[in-house]
């Protein structure tokens, strides 16, 4: 089931007046929906005093996103100079952001320590001497390599990029307290858009498990474990979606256990990004032309400039004709944009009611890893960004791009190197 009936149901009749207010194509964000999907958050692990969601800014970087965020007290995880940026903007603090780069460069760590730092997730131990200045806290990225599998998106961890090896745990460890950390934490993140929880679990047990260990060796107790973001959610109407309350009391059950055996619980932090919004954004967008060549097309005026997942990865995105029973009597249709690329369809052979020009279509589920994907390939321009209030009224919360936007990095001071 993608985007929820509820949402349907008060969406839906307002759209075309929104579309007719504000033009389309645009993304629109459910706030209600994203606030719930908080709540449920927080209930279901308050077993755990230091629970905290640090969203993953990537998935929707949109600083009125953001302060719905903060609003639910979450944090957040950045991976870029940009999104530090934009965290700080909204007056996130130190302890409101935790870094989570890769490849990281000294610009980078520049920028992660100043306005009094945030909480540095390091993805390497090559890196520990290149922190100009080592934080009191300090975090590691951990790959079980051959000890777990990853997801069918993640991919196997033996062949991530991202963290540190099982052995380069304790010697990680203990180069940070020889520079000066005298707080730990310990991130991984092994699946992405995973909908069975107990992989979830799985992490948890491994992290608590791996603590442990290196507390023992080492005599470091860890202030917080971060097992990530990667929760999946349905994009077909026949997925099932994560049981978040099972993951909720076996993650709280593994958390209590370690508490029995060693006096205290650490943390837990999680960096959702797709989970939290994913679902509550739709992208609208207008059919304006029809094709009947070896197949049918029905052209709309957003292209994958907005919403590169289906081009990029195949990746299903259920489709709503407004207006229009969703049982199709029509031979199936590419739904396609007008970029110079093959692969710029929304969808492909989908069987779809009868779409007439003119008609809104609404592209389910855009409001994580859509607008914030987009690209300007064949100045190719992003739409604008919604907030769909709880009142039913809606805000522009991001100007679609223009023409002069993508000439702006030609206006330039005159450099040249002379022979
Ligand atoms: C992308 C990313 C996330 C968010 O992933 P979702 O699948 O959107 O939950 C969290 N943490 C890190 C380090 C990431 O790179």
């Amino acid at each position: 089931m993608p985007m929820s009936g509820e949402f349907k149901d008060r969406l839906f009749p307002r759209l075309p007046e929104i579309a007719a207010h504000f033009g389309t194509p645009f993304h629109i964000y459910d706030e209600k929906g994203i606030l719930e999907t908080g709540a449920a958050l927080k209930r279901h692990f308050s077993g755990i005093p230091g629970f905290r969601e640090y969203f993953a800014v990537k998935a929707l970087p949109n600083p009125t996103i953001l302060k719905l965020m903060q609003s639910m007290g979450f944090g957040f995880d950045c991976s870029s100079r940009a999104e530090l940026t934009l965290a700080r903007k909204i007056g996130a603090g130190q302890q409101d952001i935790l870094f989570t780069s890769n490849n990281t460069s000294q610009a980078d760590f520049d920028m992660a320590l100043e306005n009094g730092g945030c909480i540095l997730n390091l993805d390497d131990i090559s890196l520990i001497p290149k922190v100009p200045v080592m934080p009191e806290t300090i975090c590691f990225r951990y790959n079980p390599g051959p000890r777990r599998t990853g997801n069918a998106i993640i991919g196997n961890p033996v062949e991530a990029k991202y963290g540190i090896t099982h052995e380069q745990v304790i010697p990680a460890y203990r180069a940070a307290m020889e520079r000066g950390a005298t707080r730990f934490g310990m991130h991984t993140m092994v699946v992405s858009n995973e909908r069975n929880y107990t992989y979830m679990v799985e992490t948890a047990r491994m992290l608590l498990t791996l603590a442990a260990d290196t507390e023992d060796a080492l005599g470091i107790r860890f202030d917080f474990l971060n097992i990530g973001g990667g929760l999946g959610i349905p994009y077909r109407p026949e997925d099932t979606p994560l049981n978040l309350e099972a993951m909720g009391k076996e993650v709280t059950a593994l958390f209590k256990d370690f508490e029995e055996q060693r006096g205290y619980m650490p943390a837990l932090f999680m960096e959702s990004g797709r989970f939290m919004t994913g679902p509550h954004g739709v992208l609208v967008t207008r059919a304006i032309n029809h094709k009947d060549t070896y197949r049918r097309y029905v052209g709309v005026d957003a292209c994958m400039s907005s919403l590169m997942r289906p081009g990029m990865y195949e990746a299903y995105h259920h489709i709503d004709v407004l207006g229009k029973d969703s049982s199709p009597a029509d031979p199936p249709v590419d739904v396609v944009g007008a970029l110079c690329e093959n692969n710029d369809k929304f969808a492909v052979q989908r069987p779809l009611p009868p779409v007439e020009e003119g008609d809104l279509l609404i592209i389910h589920d855009t409001g994580a890893h859509g607008h914030a994907m987009g690209f300007n390939y064949n100045g190719q321009l992003r739409p604008q960004e919604l907030l769909f209030h709880e009142d039913g009224g809606s805000s522009r919360i991001r100007r679609g791009e223009t023409i002069e936007d993508l000439f702006a990095t030609l206006t330039f001071q005159e450099n040249r190197l002379k022979p």
